[in-house]
């Protein structure tokens, strides 16, 4: 039995033997690469293993690169807006309104009642953007306002819920992690967000409507711009002395008619400016170009959140919204977004005012700490039994 067993096992060792020297090094390699081939398939097998996921994978060190950036320099970024508004105040109340105050009275009132106020609902909508929390999910949710699972929160997920990996938390109807106020844009201060954005547009148009005479008198006057750039150097100092020596060469050339005529002596124009009044011009072309540049940047943002306010969405919904649309169409199906009232109802809904006893001017032109209708936990849509026939128009 012994010998039986010794020559059955030996024979498959002999053929193995032959069968790799038959095959060689480059057969050998082969089969080692299948193999290898093999154990790695095995071991990362997944079913939902997609083209997608896999891009998604190669993407995470820049992601987690980014989302650390992002929240280490939101508290730097909440400097920069407040050490920038602060200077566009100071600036504006030592040179833009005492000179407005010489032109005429009636502007003058035009900006301590319009600026006063735009500047108190800046200061206390930013203040809330800052400090209100956007809301979390509590811990049980009930069935109404289930939504699913966070898998990174292993916790319940309501809906219109989203995980910030930022704050590493779930934000309820989160609309996106904003670093300039180094939170996130969440159910319940949305509002206050949505307000800033137009507060601060209106702001800086208005201070740069303000500010235009004297830039336009500044930053146009070349010898000025010219010193603010150069200072004291060289260059400035080279034109002061050759201006100097124009100016004397023509007086000297000047009968004595046209000297009595002109005035003599002749002032040369000067090249280098005073530090007060180097400081002034910098400081009313900082004003002009901080102020329109804002205008620009923050009013494209404002204007594309009122946009998606106006359609019932948040940012990330009008992503999802928008796949739907695409998916559905092909199917002939036209999608509705659930949470679309109506442009006016949409906004009624965001600033709070949806409520009895709430007014637009109490509760949108002056600032109030009012929350909004819902908890951001149920939510109630046109799909709610019983909601359609009263809620949409
Ligand atoms: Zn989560
Ligand atoms: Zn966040």
């Amino acid at each position: 039995m012994t010998s039986t067993y010794d020559l059955s096992s030996a024979e498959p060792e002999m053929m193995k033997e032959n069968t790799s020297r038959r095959m060689g090094i480059g057969g050998r390699l082969r089969e080692y690469w299948l193999a290898f081939k093999l154990v790695f398939r095995s071991l990362t097998y997944n079913s939902f293993t997609s083209s997608s996921m896999a891009i998604d994978i190669a993407m995470e060190p820049v992601i987690w690169t980014v989302e650390h950036i992002t929240k280490y320099m939101g508290p730097m970024m909440v400097g920069m807006v407040i050490l920038l508004t602060t200077f566009v105040v100071v600036i504006m109340y030592l040179i833009v309104l005492p000179e407005s105050m010489v032109r005429s009275s009636y502007e003058l009132w035009i900006h301590l009642i319009f600026g006063q106020w735009v500047m108190v609902n800046i200061l206390f909508h930013y203040y809330k953007s800052v400090t209100t929390k956007p809301g979390h999910p509590p811990p049980v949710v009930s069935e109404t306002g289930a939504g699913g699972i966070c898998k990174k929160c292993i916790g319940p997920k309501p809906l219109r819920t989203h995980h910030c990996s930022v704050c590493r938390t779930c934000i309820l109807k989160m609309d996106h992690h904003c670093p300039w106020i180094n939170n996130c844009v969440g159910h319940f201060n949305h509002r206050y967000f949505m307000l800033f954005c137009i507060y601060m547009s209106i702001g800086c148009i208005y201070v740069t409507i303000s500010v235009w005479p004297q830039f336009r008198d500044e930053f146009f006057d070349a010898r000025k711009t010219f010193e603010s750039l150069f200072g004291d150097s060289i260059f400035a100092r080279s034109m002061e002395i050759y201006n100097q020596a124009k100016a004397a060469d023509t007086i000297r050339n000047m009968n004595e008619t046209e000297l009595v005529k002109n005035g003599a002596p002749l002032i040369p124009p000067k090249y280098t400016l005073s530090f007060s009044e180097s400081m002034h011009h910098k400081a009313v072309v900082y004003e002009f170009f901080v102020c329109s540049g804002v205008t620009i940047a923050l009013g494209g943002l404002s204007i594309w959140h009122a946009r998606l306010v106006s359609r019932g969405e948040t940012s990330i919904e009008k992503h999802i919204n928008d796949e739907e649309r695409k998916r559905l169409s092909k199917l002939k199906i036209v999608y509705k977004n659930p949470y679309d009232f109506g442009v006016r109802k949409n906004w009624e809904i965001l600033l709070g005012i949806n409520v009895r006893h709430r007014s637009f001017i109490r509760h949108v032109l002056f600032p109030s700490s009012h929350l909004p209708e819902r908890d951001g936990v149920h939510w109630i849509n046109q799909l709610t039994p019983g909601y359609v026939a009263k809620s949409v128009p």
